[in-house]
This record gives C-alpha cells, structure tokens and sequence, in this order.
C-alpha cells in the first residue's frame, strides 16, 4: 500500500476516537518487537480430533519470512508436532535459522501430539487442552516434542506457547523442567473459560485478570527456576476506531462494542490495520517495554483459515502487514525470545522487586 494512503487512514483513526491519541512519539529509544508465529497445521478452526492435518502452509511462510527480513525483524516461529514433521518447513526453518534471521519455539496441540492417549468418551466435538490428560502424560509429550525439535534443529528449545492459549500450574512446572525460559500463551484481559474442551467440564484459561508485563512464574519445587511470561500485547479501550473499510454505517456499528469496551490485539484479522497502528501508538508511548505480535503460519495460506479464505485476502494482509511493519520499524527494532533473554530477565526482575 502507498504510504500516502496509509497516511490517510492513520489520520481517520486518530480523528475518531473520544480522545485524540498524541501525535508525539517519543522515538529517542526504540523498543524490543517480536513476532510470534503459531506454527500448526492447515485450517486447524475447521478439525476435529483424529482428522488428518495437511501443512500445506509451510510453503508460504518465506514469502512472510522475507518480509520480516525487510524490516530486519526475525520471527518466532512456535511450531507444533505436525510442522517438525513437515519437511517443507523443517528445510525453510533450517535455512532462516542459519541465517540467524529467526528462532523456533514450541507450541503443542495435545490431540496431535506424542504419545497418543485415548481420553474418556465424550460428546464432545472440540479439541482436548492439554491439561485434559494425566499430568504423566502431559509430560511425555512436552518432553517428546521437545526432543523432536532440538533434535530436528540443533538448538535449545527456550520458548513456548499452549495450544489454544491454555496452560496451568502443572504445566509451567514441566515447561520449567524441560528448560523453557519464555512463555507467551498469557492473553491479558482475556478470558478463554467460555472455549470448551473434550472433556466434560474442562475449559480455557481466564487471563482476565494477568498483567499485560513480563513477569517470572516460579517452580513450585525449586525456587531458584522460573520461566519469563512475556503476554501478547492487547489492550481495552473504550474508543471508536474506524475499520478499515470506509463508511459512516461502520462506524455506528462499532460505536456499541466501544461502549462496551474492546480489546485491540496486535494481530491481524481482516480490516483492522486501524486498529493494529492505534495499538502501536499507545505502546510506542507508554510505558509498555516491547510489543508482541502474533499469527498463526496457516493464516498467510489462503484457505488456510477462516480469516484469510481468498487469495485476494492474502494480498490484502500482506498490504496491512507492510504498513504495519514499516510503522513499527520506526519505533522498534526487531529481536526474538532467546536474543531478548537478558533484557527479559531485568525486566521481570524489576516488576518483582516493585511488588
Ligand atoms: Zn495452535
């Protein structure tokens, strides 16, 4: 996209809101910027337990890694048991990896994860959390896709993220023990209970109420290990924000939700660029020490996802995507979980200490 018509729609959102966002960016320190790539099989939304899981995806990740190279940004790619199977993106991985232009992370989906476990029948048609199995269990397939990765690349796994953003005391315990230092499953102001699982009762994680910082989750068994929890950035407002897609009508409609407050995730879903560049402002300005972007691989493939479903949606993202990246790249420099480990360490540390 132009960038004048990027400057067009940076002046419409910062128009509309109640309160006009400061146009002053304080650019004298650039900011830690991480990408995050949930690293999974096709269209995963449309699955069930038991269904084959294609990784067609894998082959349109360089055409996103390129772009991340542009703006000298390296993602994160947390991938999970069926991508460290997928030679496609085992060589693409291996080649960035090289180049020192990405890191791999972890990310595990219980139901297609080493070694199989057969849960008690249910009715139910949704995908198992992790902490649906027998914590003996839970542990034998972190510690299989563990050794699976840091095999397959030659590297310490250091980083992770829970399948459909679940974790729990159990977990972080074994995340520790299998020597992660980072998690960034935490969602801040986000409350996942309502997403059901396979089991009766079970649920997601409510992180209503989680800081939005990084802070240390220590090991109930040895006091001196902890993992770093460094959530995706998201805030709530209470603002109307153009969409992306002109139109008085638009706007009406999202005046409700704005009442009501909204969460702005920095994580793109079909015309929300607005929406992505005035989350940017706030974090550039505030006291917010990084910013942390997400996507899944299978939403840079068209049909890959519910989200992105044409080849036209993909063009579409990828425009957003390069205004989005140029925006931040003024304001942040791109880095990765395992470079950023130091920083993340003092940062924790020093939130600690205030408490
Ligand atoms: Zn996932």
């Amino acid at each position: 996209m132009p960038l004048k018509v990027f400057r067009e729609s940076y002046r419409l959102h910062l128009s509309i809101g109640s309160e006009v966002i400061t146009t002053k960016i304080n650019n004298d320190i650039k900011k830690p910027f991480i990408i995050t790539v949930d690293t999974e099989g096709d269209n995963l939304w449309a699955k069930r337990i038991n269904d084959f899981i294609p990784t067609e995806n894998a082959m349109f990740l360089p055409r996103f890694q390129r772009l991340c190279e542009k703006y000298s940004f390296a993602p994160v790619y947390l991938a999970n048991y069926e991508m460290v199977k997928s030679e496609a993106f085992v060589e693409f991985a291996k080649d960035a990896l090289a180049r020192q232009t990405c890191e791999i992370g972890m990310h595990l989906h219980a139901w297609n994860s080493p070694p199989d476990y057969k849960l008690p029948e249910t009715n139910s048609s949704n995908l198992p959390y992790l902490m649906e199995y027998p914590v003996d269990i839970m542990e034998e397939k972190i510690k299989i896709l563990t050794y699976e990765l840091e095999n397959t690349f030659d590297t310490k796994m250091l980083s992770h993220r829970g399948g459909r953003w679940a974790t729990n005391d159990d977990y972080f315990e074994l995340l520790i023990k299998y020597g992660y230092k980072v998690d960034c499953s935490v969602t801040p102001y986000v409350d996942w209970t309502d997403n059901v699982g396979y089991s009766p009762n079970s649920h997601g994680t409510d992180y209503s109420c989680h800081p939005s910082s990084p802070y240390r989750i220590y090991s109930k068994k040895d006091k001196n290990r902890y993992l770093i929890e460094v959530p995706v950035s998201i805030c709530k407002i209470r603002e109307v924000i153009k969409p992306d897609n002109e139109g008085i009508e638009e706007n009406v409609k999202a005046a409700p939700s704005a009442i009501n407050e909204q969460r702005i995730w920095l994580r793109p879903q079909r015309n929300n660029l607005n929406k992505m560049l005035y989350l940017v402002d706030i974090l550039v300005n505030d006291s917010t020490q990084y910013l942390e972007f997400m996507i899944h691989s299978s939403e840079l493939m068209h049909g890959g996802s519910p989200t992105f479903e044409t080849a036209e949606d993909i063009e579409k993202l990828y425009d957003d995507l390069e205004v989005l990246f140029e925006y931040i790249s003024r304001y942040c420099y791109g880095t990765t979980f395992h470079n950023s480990i130091e920083f993340l360490e003092k940062i924790s540390a020093e939130e600690i200490s205030n408490e």
